[in-house]
Order: structure tokens, then sequence, then C-alpha cells
């Protein structure tokens, strides 16, 4: 098996660390127990994939089948993909630096419609032909994730799309790839495709069915996920406690596209909380649902948090406004690092009905004296405009709702976005507000807030504009993708990489009117995505549409089935549990928090390629490391507490070092020994390791350091000594606060701090 691989980075790549692999976790197989390669890709930057959980649900998935290896690749920055092309360096996997080329299957996960330009660009990094019928052996290029829902505007570029949640048919497609591989590819292709939630652009299949996953609590949960080296979006422990949504949001593809409504009970939450934790030593947890205040355990999975993993903290992402109770805010409010996040969507209730967003407005107001009283100063509400029935006086009401928070002493963060309408929602037959009326609404909005001291967001209208076009798009546009890859777009969720004039100009090079493609269509013309059967009948679609012409609410599935077409049994508990009755039994696993701290100092180095780990990145990675190990770290802070630690300066980024301290102040019932720091090593990236400990500060143990510089040839540099040279490598060392200056010098190859009595007996030594 041929390997690629890259032992230095360039010394003038941002962040670095996002293509070094090595993290705390990361999965490595030996090859000749591995007959499948596997590369799951994420069309978008590391640390943006790093955050998504389907990622490392599939990773811990794709790993547990035996003989197969599943190793990650993300789309590179502009600079290493400069470097990449310019060196003709085809785009590789983290794990072993092998190109996706070589690979038996490529993976994409597709969440985001401005991300399909990524994907283009990172096959034509990877020397894979785009289109699925020019490729003609492996690897198989296959395609999943929600924008799966309408795959035709982009579906030639894939072998393979699987349609709905994939867990249980990606087992079986890599169990079938794995007895047939050597076979014909278009042999491959077309059994795989006759798989039931599978199809293939190559072979006609009609309808195809979504696939969603019935016993949840069953299925697998990511407990082991790969621990970012290079700050992710979110770096935290994401908690799955839900799946669906049941409010029937009529706008929501989400809601629609992952239905039915499907929980996982309170003791495997609790479960892979502690799994979870004590494999990544995470200081905070994302308990991830489409509206998390829905969970019918939330309560009591926040109380468990609080119990049982004393500082660790709880986020939920997504919350329906009146969702919670007092209990819960309290809770929440008493352990949350982040603040708290309302979809409110629509401010008028005439047009809330519109939308189905049932939301218990009164219960929220009446609870905004507990927000306060816990300490939240600030809400972040989000608002979508560009309805068909919004009216002035709809748009007029967000002000009398924020008075009533300005009257409470709570700031709002308003973020507005432009209603886009999606594929398999009773709003997919509807007009997009045209973007002089968007523009039109978002001041009037801004005047009207003036004086209210809401600090307001809305998105680019341009942005929401093409992800309209994409999402409702057909097979036309598979040729706009072709000539945005010619044109060199990617990285389009960047904003200064977002192009609008280059899908302008294909518009108009092929006379489609942009215009038309965001009309509205009637209801007995074929749509795109017909071909998807999600399982709802398109009747109810109808109805919702109707309902929202007349202001009807539809009941959640909570209360009331609506009868969509999905037949579902109830895959969640009636009742919601929470408050003050609850029983709580905690297990600890992390020791309690001790209420005498000593001073404990770490001497720890960085060799290979973790010397391209920055020093923010280092100390989160020794953190979690010494919490995953049961040490219990001293924190200063009410609200927010931060952990009391010293770090010695920072080391820049690409230069090693054996004389790197952390000082912290340790629990003294967390016992410090060879045993404990041994346990620590094995939870650091490769590369990375602690050597010693002292009871004592960083202060009394640390002493003078130099940097050890290993050249190719004599280094001239009034500051710079030699010490000696062998095999044609010249060693010098200089004392110096300006390291990274040197790091511009090609001839230095290494550059290695070291403590001063080290490089003093190599002089003496050689
Ligand atoms: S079948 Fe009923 S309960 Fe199930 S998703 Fe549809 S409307 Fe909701």
């Amino acid at each position: 098996m041929h390997f690629f691989i890259m032992k230095t980075l360039p010394r003038d790549i941002i962040k670095p660390a996002r293509y070094i692999g090595s993290e705390p976790n990361t999965i490595i197989k030996d090859l000749k127990d591995v007959r499948v390669r596997f590369a799951l890709c994420y069309p978008d930057i590391y640390e943006v994939g790093m955050s998504y959980y389907g990622l490392f649900l599939l990773y811990e998935l794709i790993n547990n089948i035996d003989g197969i290896w599943c190793e990650r690749c993300f789309a590179p920055w502009t600079d290493m993909e400069d470097y990449l092309r310019k060196h003709n360096i085809p785009l590789f996997t983290l794990e072993s630096t092998t190109p996706l080329n070589l690979m038996d299957m490529v993976g994409f996960s597709l969440t985001y419609e401005l991300n399909i330009t990524n994907v283009l660009n990172m096959l034509k990094l990877s020397n894979i032909p785009l289109k699925a019928t020019d490729r003609k052996g492996l690897p198989l290029i296959i395609a999943g994730g929600a924008l799966m829902l309408n795959p035709l505007p982009f579906e030639d570029f894939f072998d393979l799309i699987v349609i709905g949640e994939a867990e249980e048919v990606l087992i079986d497609i890599l169990a079938f790839f794995k007895e047939i591989k050597g076979a014909d590819k278009r042999v491959i292709v077309e059994e795989i495709s006759k798989m039931e939630g599978v199809y293939s652009p190559l072979f006609e299949k009609r309808p195809v069915k979504r696939l969603y996953i019935k016993d949840l609590d069953n299925s697998i949960h990511p407990v082991k996920p790969p621990i970012p080296v290079a700050g992710s979006i979110h770096n935290r422990l994401n908690v799955e406690i839900s799946r669906g949504c049941g409010n029937g949001c009529r706008f929501c593809m989400a809601g629609f596209g992952y239905r039915p409504y499907r929980e996982r009970s309170i003791e495997r939450i609790k479960e892979i909380i502690d799994y979870g934790l004590k494999n990544t030593g995470y200081e905070e947890i994302s308990f991830l649902s489409l509206s998390s205040g829905d969970y019918s355990h939330l309560y009591e999975a926040i109380a468990y948090v609080k119990e049982a993993h004393k500082n660790t903290s709880v986020s939920l992402p997504s919350l329906k406004i009146g969702s919670l109770s007092e209990e819960e805010i309290i809770t929440i409010a008493n352990i949350a690092r982040t603040g708290f996040t309302f979809a409110l969507e629509a401010s008028s209730e005439t047009l809330r009905r519109r939308l189905n967003k049932n939301i218990d407005l009164e219960k929220f107001l009446s609870q905004l004296h507990v927000l306060k009283k816990c300490g939240w100063r600030n809400i972040k509400l989000y608002l979508m405009i560009g309805f068909p029935w919004e009216k002035e006086d709809d748009l007029r009401t967000i002000k009398d709702f924020i008075k009533v928070f300005k009257g409470h002493g709570i700031n709002i963060n308003l973020a507005i976005s432009p209603f886009v309408p999606k594929p398999h929602t009773p709003f997919q037959w509807l007009d997009m507000d045209e973007e002089k009326s968007i523009n039109e609404k978002i001041d009037f909005i801004k005047k009207l807030l003036k004086k209210e001291g809401v600090k307001i967001k809305y998105r680019d209208i341009k942005v929401s504009q093409i992800e309209g076009i994409i999402s409702r798009g057909d097979k036309r546009l598979t040729n706009l993708f072709e000539y945005l890859s010619e044109k060199h777009v990617r990285l389009e969720a960047w904003s200064e990489y977002f192009d609008f004039e280059k899908y302008r100009q294909w518009f108009e090079k092929e006379n489609i009117d942009m215009e038309m493609l965001l009309k509205g269509k009637d209801h007995d013309i074929p749509l795109p995505w017909d071909f998807i059967d999600t399982g709802i009948d398109n009747s109810f679609l109808i109805k919702e549409f109707m309902h929202a012409e007349k202001g009807i609410y539809t009941e959640n599935c909570y209360s009331h089935c609506a009868s969509c077409g999905l037949a579902c049994k109830k895959y969640f508990d009636k009742e919601k549990t929470g408050g003050k009755e609850l029983l709580i039994e905690p297990i600890h696993i992390m020791p309690e928090v001790s209420e005498t701290f000593i001073r404990v100092s770490f001497r720890y180095g960085k060799f290979g390629r973790a010397k391209y780990i920055g020093h923010l990145d280092t100390m989160n990675i020794l953190l979690r490391a010494f919490k995953a190990c049961g040490i219990t770290i001293k924190t200063h802070g009410k609200f927010h507490p931060l952990p009391n630690i010293t770090m010695s300066e920072a080391l820049p980024v690409g230069v090693e070092s054996a004389y790197e301290f952390i000082e912290i102040e340790a629990g003294i019932n967390s016992i410090i020994d060879r045993a404990l720091i041994k346990k620590i090593n094995k939870m650091l990236p490769g590369g990375m390791k602690i050597y010693e400990y002292y009871n004592t500060t960083i202060k009394n143990i640390k002493s003078e350091f130099a940097y050890l510089l290993i050249c190719d040839e004599d280094f001239i540099n009034e500051e710079v000594k030699r010490l000696f040279k062998r095999n044609n490598i010249i060693f010098c060392y200089l004392k110096t606060n300006r390291i990274k200056d040197f790091l511009k010098y090609d001839t230095i190859k290494r550059i290695i701090k070291l403590q001063l009595r080290r490089i003093n007996a190599l002089r003496t030594h050689n």
C-alpha cells in the first residue's frame, strides 16, 4: 500500500495543526488487518468539521467494523491549498496522510448548500474526476447528509447517494463492499444502489426511500471522538439527546426531514456522558437536539451533570420559547457557560400561526425574572423575515417584545435571516421574498429598534438567495457547479470567499432567470425532489400549506398525531419529567471537588507534528487530559469558572521543545504519580509528552534554556554559536527571546528548546 508522508509543513501556513491528525482518540489501524479504506470527508475546514456530531458518529461506527479503517479529511484553507497545488501534492487523510485517490471509498457528509463547491475542490485536489461517469475504478464517491433531500442539482458528482440517516445502511454497504472489492465498479455500484435508502445516478431507481433509525436508544452514539488540536468552533462533548422534531414548524426542513421525533433514554444519556467525559476530559457538554427544551428528561440530564460531573458546564444549542420549566432554567443557569438562544422566528402571533410556531410566550415572559435572577443579562433571539403574509404590523411587534425584556434588564441580540423555502416542507411551494423587499424590512427593523439598544445581525440576502436556488434546484445546476469549479470557487461559507458574481455570470450565460428560480410553484407541478420518499404524504404537506394560508395551528406530535403519513410509533416518553420531585442518583466519576489544593507543575515536550499545535490548544489539550485522568483543578470566577493555571512563555508554532511547563492547583485527593503521568500521556496527541511533575511552582524549578538549531549548512549569525558537525548536519544553539525570527531561514531544519544544561552537555560530549 502506497503511503504519502508529508514530513514537514511549510512554516508560513496558518494553523498548521489543522493538517497533522494525531489527535487524542484518533484511530490508527494496522494495514495488514485492513481490507477497506474509507475517507470520511467534511467539505469545510478542520475547525468546522471537527465540531460536527455526524462526523464523529460515522467515524466511530465505521471504525467499529473489522477490516475497515475510516480516516478523516477536511477542506484545506487557501494557503494550504496553494501549497498542495504548487508542489503537486494530492489532498490526504489526517490519520495516515494517504491521498484520497488511493482510498477505496470517499464519503462526503453534506449539510450546507454552499459547501458543494468544496466537494468539487477536494475531488480536484485529489486528482479524482468530478463526475461519476468519468471515474472508472475506485474510490467510490458516496454522499449523505441533510442536503440529500434534494440531491438532483449535484447527484452526478457521486457514485452513490444515501438518503436519510445512514447508520444502518452504511454498515450493510461496507460489509457488502468488503466481500465484493475487486469486482467491476459498475457491478459494485449497481448492487449497492439496490439497497433501501441508497441510489446511484448511474442507475435508474425511483422512488428512493428516506431512512431513519427506529430505535435511537440502541443505536450507536460516539463516546470517544478525536479531540481537536486546532481549536474547533464547538470544542465540547456532543450528546445527542433526541433526533427529529415534533413541533411541525412549516418552514423547517430539518423538522420535516428528520421526522419522527425520537429520544434517547435518560439512562443511556447518563452512560454517554460518563464515557464521553472520561474519554475526552471536556469541560462542556452540548445537548444536541432540534429543540432541546422538548426532551422529556432534560432537567434530569442537566441535574445529573451538575451532580456527577462537577466543573462541567452544559449548553443547549436551540431552545423553543416557553419549553423550559423554571427548575430547568435555574439548573442550566448554574452550570451553563454560554447564553440562552431562543428561536422566535416571527414576532407576531398572527404570523406564528401561519408558520405553526406555537410557543408559550406568556410562560416565557413570566420566567424573565428568573433568568435575570440567575445572572443572565443577554439573550440571543432568532427572527426570520420574508414570509409572504408578513405585514409592517407583524414586524412592528418585535419592538413590544423587546421592551418586555428591557423592562427586566435583559439585553437582546437579534439575529435576522431571510426565509428560504426548502424542499419537503409545507412551504416548498412558496415564493422567496425579493432582495429589495428583504432589505427594506431589515432597514425598517433597524430604525424601529434604533433607540432600544439592540444588537442586530443579519444574514446576507445574496447568500440566502443562492441557498434557495440550490435547495430547490434541478439537474440544470450540475453545469453551474462545474462552472464554479472551473472558476475556482470554494470556501463559500466564509464570507470573504462567497462570490455571488460568479453565480450571476453563469445564469446570464445560460440565459436562466435567477429570480424565476426563487419563485413558488403550483401544487400540481412535479418537483425535482419528488422521487425522494420521506414517508410524509404530499397531501399532508398540502394540508399544512392550507393551514398556513388560513393561520391555523396544527398540534405538535407530543400531544397529538396529525397523521403526516409516517404512522410512527411514539419513540419518546409521554410526560416531560422535571422539577423538584425528581430523584437524582449520581454516579461519581470525577472526584468531589477537594477543599484543599496544592500547586503542581509538569514539564512536558512537543516534538514532530505536535510542534504545530498552538499555545492555547496545547493548554486545553493538557487540561482535558488532566481532567479525564481524574485530576481536580481549582477554578476561579462565579458564572464562568476558569482553571487556575500558569504556563511557561508561549512556544512559537513550528518550534519543538523538551522544556515546557504548566502549573495547576490540583485537589489533594488527586493522586499524581508516575502511573498517572503514563495515563495522561496516553491522552495526549502524538509527539506530546509529560516528562516530570513537581509539587511546586514553575518559578521554583525552571532554569535557563536555549534553542538547539539543526541546520543543513553553516548558519552565520552573531547570536548563533556552533556546537558540532555530524554527517553533514550542523548543530548550533542560541539564547534569544526572538526565536520566531529564526523560523524564516530555510537552512534551519529544526529548532528545539532545551534546558541550557542539556545543550552544554551536548557541547561537552561532541
Ligand atoms: S405520524 Fe403523527 S406523531 Fe408521527 S411524525 Fe407524523 S404527525 Fe408526528
